[in-house]
């Protein structure tokens, strides 16, 4: 009897975790807090799910800690596909940590690090053993990402960049004629080596559109964007390289149209001045959430409601050039999609949330 009464207990309880993923209509994106750092974790309403980038390593595994709390939040059990976007340590480096907590199964990147130095090299070598032991794909532009229910395609990977338009898109995009070379990177065309070579995605969910960049240069948004779109629109743009001013052209950002902007800065990791300025003058955006307060910009800041971490919101009364290092938990910013194109952005740190409708006019 008390056995009859555990078995039903059991098949209660497993019929109860089938149905509530079986019921899962949304696409759900963490937008996860990594101090500066990338891992940006999607799930599709199927339950398949897809990691970008996974933080720092070191601090005893905080940044794969972190990734895990939103994984549960997702009732994700596994890494079914891991985009590592290039190979420097803030989106590549908690990779190790992550394996231990989290089975990965499939790892899509650009292939082999450019960096030559000793400890990059190392870095990128402590990688490769890691996805020796699982299935590895060099991603290429219009590569797709087989996941039930989403439409995940590469548009730039190793310095190359789509050469037809994502369907739908391939306008001529007006922003290209203002489009001027950033800064004076006279020795690489295109910016820094890795983040150049970064894989970009553009992920569709019925009318949702989003596209997740990494680190991909002002430089080469050119190539992407120029002269034709060839993109289109996003209802959320996913605000490349933390915000830092050496990526987010108008080519880019006003051509996305973007109508809500979600940065995954850190206090003083990107968050550019620029980066503000630009979003500001897109008249499609809506509003812009931030993953940290940036300490740069002051009062360009959004109001703290959409702002997942604060540690920094006052001025810090140390050394102000220092990194600061924050341990232990912190708050991410979701997106619940739908497939009608509406979805609702959550600030887990005071569950202030905002929800914005279908696109209208496209
Ligand atoms: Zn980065
Ligand atoms: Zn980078």
């Amino acid at each position: 009897m008390r056995i009859a009464s555990a078995v039903f207990l059991w098949v209660t309880v497993l019929s109860a975790a089938t149905s509530s993923s079986q019921t899962r209509d949304t696409l759900d994106i963490y937008v996860i807090d990594v101090e500066g750092g990338e891992a940006t974790l999607f799930v599709a309403p199927s339950g398949e799910s897809m990691l970008v980038d996974t933080g720092w390593p070191g601090f005893e595994g905080r940044d794969a800690d972190r990734i895990v709390a939103a994984a549960q939040d997702a009732g994700v059990t596994r890494i079914d596909h891991l985009i590592v976007t290039h190979f420097h340590t803030d989106h590549m480096g908690g990779a190790t940590q992550l394996a231990d907590r989290l089975p990965i199964a499939n790892y899509l990147d650009h292939g082999t690090t450019v960096d030559e130095g000793e400890r990059p090299r190392a870095a990128f070598d402590r990688y490769v053993t890691l996805r020796r032991g699982a299935t590895h794909r060099t991603m290429a532009p219009g590569d797709l990402v087989p996941i039930d229910g989403l439409d995940v395609r590469i548009i730039a990977a190793d310095g190359a960049v789509l050469t037809s338009a994502l369907p739908g898109a391939g306008r001529p995009n007006p922003h290209c004629e203002e489009f001027t070379l950033h800064g004076e990177d006279i020795l690489s065309r295109y910016g820094d080596a890795e983040d150049q070579r970064s894989v970009s995605a553009f992920i569709g969910f019925g009318q949702f559109r989003s596209v997740i960049m990494g680190d991909l240069t002002w430089n080469k948004e050119e190539p992407l964007m120029c002269p034709d779109n060839k993109v289109g629109t996003v209802d959320l743009y996913l605000v490349s390289h933390h915000g830092s001013d050496t990526s987010g052209s108008d080519a880019l950002v006003q051509a996305l149209e973007p109508r809500v902007a979600v940065m995954n800065n850190g206090p003083r990791k990107g968050g550019g001045p620029l980066t503000f300025d630009s979003l500001t003058r897109v008249e499609t955006l809506e509003d812009l959430w931030q993953n940290h307060y940036a300490v740069g910009v002051g009062e360009a800041n959004r109001p703290a409601s959409f702002i997942a971490n604060l540690q920094d919101f006052a001025p810090p009364t140390t050394n102000d050039d220092e990194a600061s290092v924050h341990l232990g938990q912190a708050y991410w910013t979701h997106i619940a999609a739908r497939r009608d194109g509406s979805f609702t952005v959550t600030n887990s740190r005071n569950g202030f949330s905002r929800a914005y409708g279908p696109a209208t006019g496209r």
